[in-house]
């Protein structure tokens, strides 16, 4: 019951969030205008606004003037029903329920904005951050001084980065990590080892691709990779730190 609330909501947000995509980094309402076509301007009626089944049955065409609509908004809409129900599905405790879900949620929209306009909405991050410590307070408070405590470490340690390397991190994924501390607590090294192994495999492959010279210019942004190791960390973040504190220490 709780996973297919999980994959239903997971359609729907996932649904809002194409509007948030779209409209919040050109400082557009999220409400009005509704939902319309980007070539002919028609509002979409309801019926052909369900996520994922609309753009299937109208194969990806307005009905009115037939201009393209593109595969993103189904996979967008897919993709967030896949990580909220994974989330109900593979997480055991209420509070990594919660902080996953929280987490999932907000990792969805800040990846695509960062990756296509290179900006951290606050607007996105402070209140998925108020979100996690009352999620934590609710379902674990002996919890919450390990949320804080990896929310600021993890943060404080990517500042350092970002002073060192300012081209290719920013104030935006200082932040960013300071939420993936709050919703994973200790397994935030986890996501960080992996976005960072992560982007420097995709560095190596740009470069490789179009030589040293060319490729120091192309600054890829970081939230899309942390936003990945955030989601390897939540799965697979405590058996790792697991071994590591019991096998490696
Ligand atoms: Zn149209």
């Amino acid at each position: 019951m709780g996973i297919l609330l999980a994959a239903v909501a997971g359609l729907l947000l996932g649904s809002f969030f194409n509007v948030v995509i779209w409209r919040l980094p050109r400082h557009e309402s999220l409400v009005t205008p509704g939902s319309h076509c980007p070539h002919c301007s028609e509002p979409v009626a309801p019926y052909d606004n369900v996520p994922v089944l609309s753009w299937i049955v109208l194969r990806g065409r307005c009905r009115h003037c037939g201009g393209g609509i593109s595969v993103r908004y189904p996979a967008v809409e897919l993709g967030t029903a896949a990580l909220t129900t994974a989330v109900a599905l593979f997480l055991h405790s209420s509070q990594r329920i919660a902080l996953g879900e929280i987490l999932v949620l907000t990792l969805v929209p800040v990846a695509l904005i960062d990756l296509e306009h290179r900006i951290i909405p606050n607007v996105i991050l402070a209140p998925a951050a108020v979100a996690a410590l009352i999620a934590g307070a609710l379902t674990r408070p002996a919890g919450l001084p390990e949320q804080a405590l990896a929310g600021v470490g993890a943060a404080l340690f990517l500042l350092l980065f970002a002073l060192a390397y300012p081209r290719g991190m920013g104030m935006g994924d200082v932040k960013l990590v300071g939420l993936l501390g709050l919703c994973l607590g200790r397994s935030v090294a986890v996501a960080i080892l992996a976005a960072l192994i992560l982007g420097v495999g995709v560095g190596v492959g740009v470069m490789a691709r179009v030589g040293v010279t060319e490729g120091r210019k192309t600054a890829v942004p970081f939230g899309p990779f942390l936003a990945a190791g955030a989601v390897i960390a939540l799965f697979a973040g405590p058996p790792v730190v697991h071994w590591y504190l019991h096998s490696v220490l």
